[in-house]
């Protein structure tokens, strides 16, 4: 069921196209500080009431990140695996036709499960509007996501989390679960600070290395055998296994839940940053925090994605997409931990305060 509170969600549209069998919701959560910014999600079982919880949390990572943007979502049904490119194009076009009245006005798309950069081309094509979606490909003026926005801005909030724990980064030891888009480019540059992969999990185990992974041979191992695990001389877990790693730090860059209540006491690492979208439930990070271990909340690290979105909207180029990820990601991540360590609360805590605050500023129509 979808909770209405005192900020949305202001409009769900609910679209079905008879002749491609297109069926597909937008939840616009928020449009107080600008039109709602979220991505497509494609699969089998995407529903209103997950796209909504889904909008929710872009209004708070996108006022988090000061951006002139609102929360939404969108979700369009079908197994990615079971129809042909052309089937999938079909549908990503009747679905940008059918919601023209509210894109890019009230929404603006941008990848998510199961959509790139040449499905957001699509989309903005048939739409009408290049402001109609984000992630495009370069050829028409994008700032794909491909590019590492996201990770790059989980590694600068890594860096900011680590000098406010005391902890040196380029004496680190890291952890880091998932070798994809996000966990790919948050290694790559922990490891160019100095930092020390110790472990790096895919889907198929951990590859663990007590004295160091090295990035490019890691990078080289997944193009050419599919899987981390296959590292030359490394020990190989099982994925969870991640959560036992002795190390300084881990960065959540996969799945959600991977952290439950039963795991609090296993984890050896002095601080966890969530690059990752909920990985963990609120309750299960402030165990952790009662146990000194910092959590850097994935609306404060992973925002780089949606900040590169805004760069993109306004015809920015990458080295001002980089940029502006830096600066808001660093400025950000410092101010919700050193708030956090005066209230003496998890950081969650204060970085909701702030959004919710962020948020009500700029909405004239939510219910204070
Ligand atoms: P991706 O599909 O590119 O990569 C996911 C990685 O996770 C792959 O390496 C896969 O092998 C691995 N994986 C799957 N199951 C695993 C398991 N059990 N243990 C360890 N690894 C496992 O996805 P991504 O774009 O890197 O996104 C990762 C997370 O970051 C998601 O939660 C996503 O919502 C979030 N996120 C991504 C972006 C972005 O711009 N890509 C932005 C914000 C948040």
């Amino acid at each position: 069921m979808v909770d209405y509170d005192e900020f949305g969600p202001e409009k769900i549209i609910d679209v079905y196209h008879p002749k491609s069998g297109m069926r597909g919701f937008v939840v616009i959560d928020n449009t107080g500080a600008g039109p709602g910014k979220g991505g497509i999600r494609m699969t089998p079982t995407v529903n209103i009431d997950e796209v909504a919880r889904l909008a929710r949390a872009m209004t708070w990572k996108c006022a988090m990140a000061e951006l002139p943007f609102g929360g939404a979502k969108s979700g369009i049904v079908a197994d990615d695996k079971q129809i042909s490119r052309e089937k999938k194009k079909e549908l990503i076009e009747a679905f940008a036709e059918a919601i023209e009245i509210i894109s890019p006005t009230m929404y603006i798309a941008a990848p998510d499960m199961n959509m790139a950069e040449e499905e957001m081309g699509w989309f903005a094509k048939a739409n009408g509007s290049m402001n109609s979606a984000t992630g495009k490909p370069k050829s028409m003026g994008g700032l794909p996501h491909e590019l590492g926005s996201t990770g790059f801005g989980v590694y600068h909030a890594t860096r900011v989390a680590a000098e406010h724990a005391n902890i040196k980064l380029e004496k680190a030891t890291v952890a880091v679960e998932g070798f994809g888009n996000v966990g790919w480019f948050v290694a790559k540059f922990l490891s160019e600070a100095g930092a020390k992969l110790v472990a790096v999990s895919d889907s198929k185990g951990v590859a663990y290395k007590k004295e160091g992974l090295d990035f490019r041979q890691l990078a080289e191992t997944k193009e050419a055998t599919g899987s981390v695990t296959k590292y030359k001389g490394c020990t190989t877990l099982p994925p969870g296994d991640i959560l036992k790693v002795t190390a300084d730090i881990l960065v959540t860059a996969a799945i959600p839940d991977l952290v439950k209540a039963g795991d609090v006491d296993v984890i050896k690492v002095k601080m966890i940053v969530e690059g990752s979208n909920i990985p963990m439930i609120p309750d299960v990070e402030e165990m952790l925090w009662k146990r000194r271990i910092l959590v850097v909340p994935d609306f404060v690290a992973n925002a780089g994605g949606v900040i590169s979105s805004y760069v993109e909207y306004i015809n920015g180029s990458e080295k001002e997409m980089f940029a502006m990820v830096e600066k808001k990601i660093t400025r950000n991540t410092a101010l919700v931990l050193t708030q956090a360590e005066k209230k003496k609360c998890p950081p969650r805590e204060t970085a909701m305060a702030v959004a919710k605050e962020r948020v009500l500023e700029k909405c004239t129509f939510c219910r204070v």
